[in-house]
């Protein structure tokens, strides 16, 4: 039915390579590399061989072109990225902890990223639209809400399905009206992928089991649990839940494992695999990315995907 449209926050992320808290002097910071939560989403789904693209805005400099080149090159089509002179590109630093939580400092109301609308060229991709994801982030950005109500609207008009990841950030700033999207968002999703305490805030209860009662009662189709070292699941009103254990690897970086696992979860469905290939090649999808450094550059294609779950033993449960 037509292109994975994604709409949002595109990104270059400088990231400090000492553990610690915040980030203050000295530091050691590596970067920039190509990112935000949709373009990892969107490099996955293209680089698995599905369909995709992403309507967001990159500034007329070398952070933009280096996203807009990467998703070229691994087969994203690119035509509703606007080029936005004189605001620059966006930007995240990130900073590890010991305790494996992060620090960041975003720089996107005030950068190119948010500054993107509802264009010739968006209109285009959206009318030929088979799926839209869209991402928690994103609604941080009242231009992209402005695009993704719109979006919505079309792609379900004419047939198409919708997927949610809610990964609201808490250093980013949403307004009154996030609150009630949000439910929208999780009461229209065909596919939800939220993870640990975003199952629950989806659902709105307390406690793993009673969320994914309530979110299956209220129709969600299919729910993909991202569960981090401990692999993923997946929840539907008429089977059993699937489980598939993680990969056994070494964690180097753990940003872009869930866009990762989303973009390929999607490309998969979408592709017509079954739940258990899907979710296998989600997880291999994720693991993979969190053995180097920068947030899509462990994204992988089919092939490289199929020699990691060949060479790659499951963790134990
Ligand atoms: P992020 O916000 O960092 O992008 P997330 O919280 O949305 O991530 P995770 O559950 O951390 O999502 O990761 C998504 C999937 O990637 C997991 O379900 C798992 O399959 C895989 N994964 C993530 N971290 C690891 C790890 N350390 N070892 C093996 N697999 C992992």
């Amino acid at each position: 039915l037509g292109p994975t449209v994604t709409v949002g926050e595109i990104l270059v992320e400088i990231m400090a390579t000492s553990i610690g808290e915040g980030f203050r002097q000295p530091l050691d910071l590596v970067g920039p590399y190509p990112s935000g939560a949709p373009a990892i989403f969107t490099d996955q789904c293209a680089r698995i061989g599905g369909s995709a693209a992403i309507v967001g805005a990159v500034g007329a400099d070398d952070f933009g072109r280096l996203n807009v080149d990467r998703l070229a090159r691994d087969g994203a089509d690119v035509s509703a990225i606007a080029v936005v002179p004189d605001y620059p590109t966006g930007s995240a630093f990130v900073r590890y902890r010991a305790d494996g939580s992060r620090d960041f400092v975003y720089n996107i109301a005030t950068s190119a990223a948010a500054r993107f609308g509802w264009s010739e060229a968006v209109a285009t991709l959206v009318a030929k639209a088979g799926h839209l994801h869209v991402m928690g982030s994103a609604l941080s950005m009242p231009s992209a809400v402005a695009v993704i109500d719109r979006a919505v609207e079309i792609v379900k008009e004419r047939g198409g399905t919708l997927s949610f990841d809610p990964n609201l950030r808490k250093e980013l700033r949403y307004d009154a009206e996030t609150e009630r999207r949000f439910s929208e968002l999780v009461a229209m999703a065909d596919l939800l992928l939220p993870s640990g305490e975003e199952l629950e805030r989806a659902a709105g209860v307390p406690g793993r089991e009673a969320a994914i009662e309530k979110l299956l009662a209220m129709g969600i189709p299919e729910i993909a649990l991202k569960e981090g070292a401990r692999g993923a699941s997946v929840f539907t009103a008429d089977a059993e839940p699937l489980h598939v254990a993680a990969f056994a690897v070494t964690e180097v970086d753990p940003t872009g494992a869930g866009d990762c696992f989303g973009g390929a979860y999607v490309a998969c469905r979408r592709l017509g695999s079954g739940i258990e290939e899907a979710l296998t090649y989600a997880c291999a999808a994720g693991a993979r990315n969190v053995t180097v450094r920068g947030p899509m550059e462990g994204a992988g294609t089919r092939d490289e995907l199929d020699a990691f779950i060949a060479a790659t033993q499951r963790a134990a449960p």
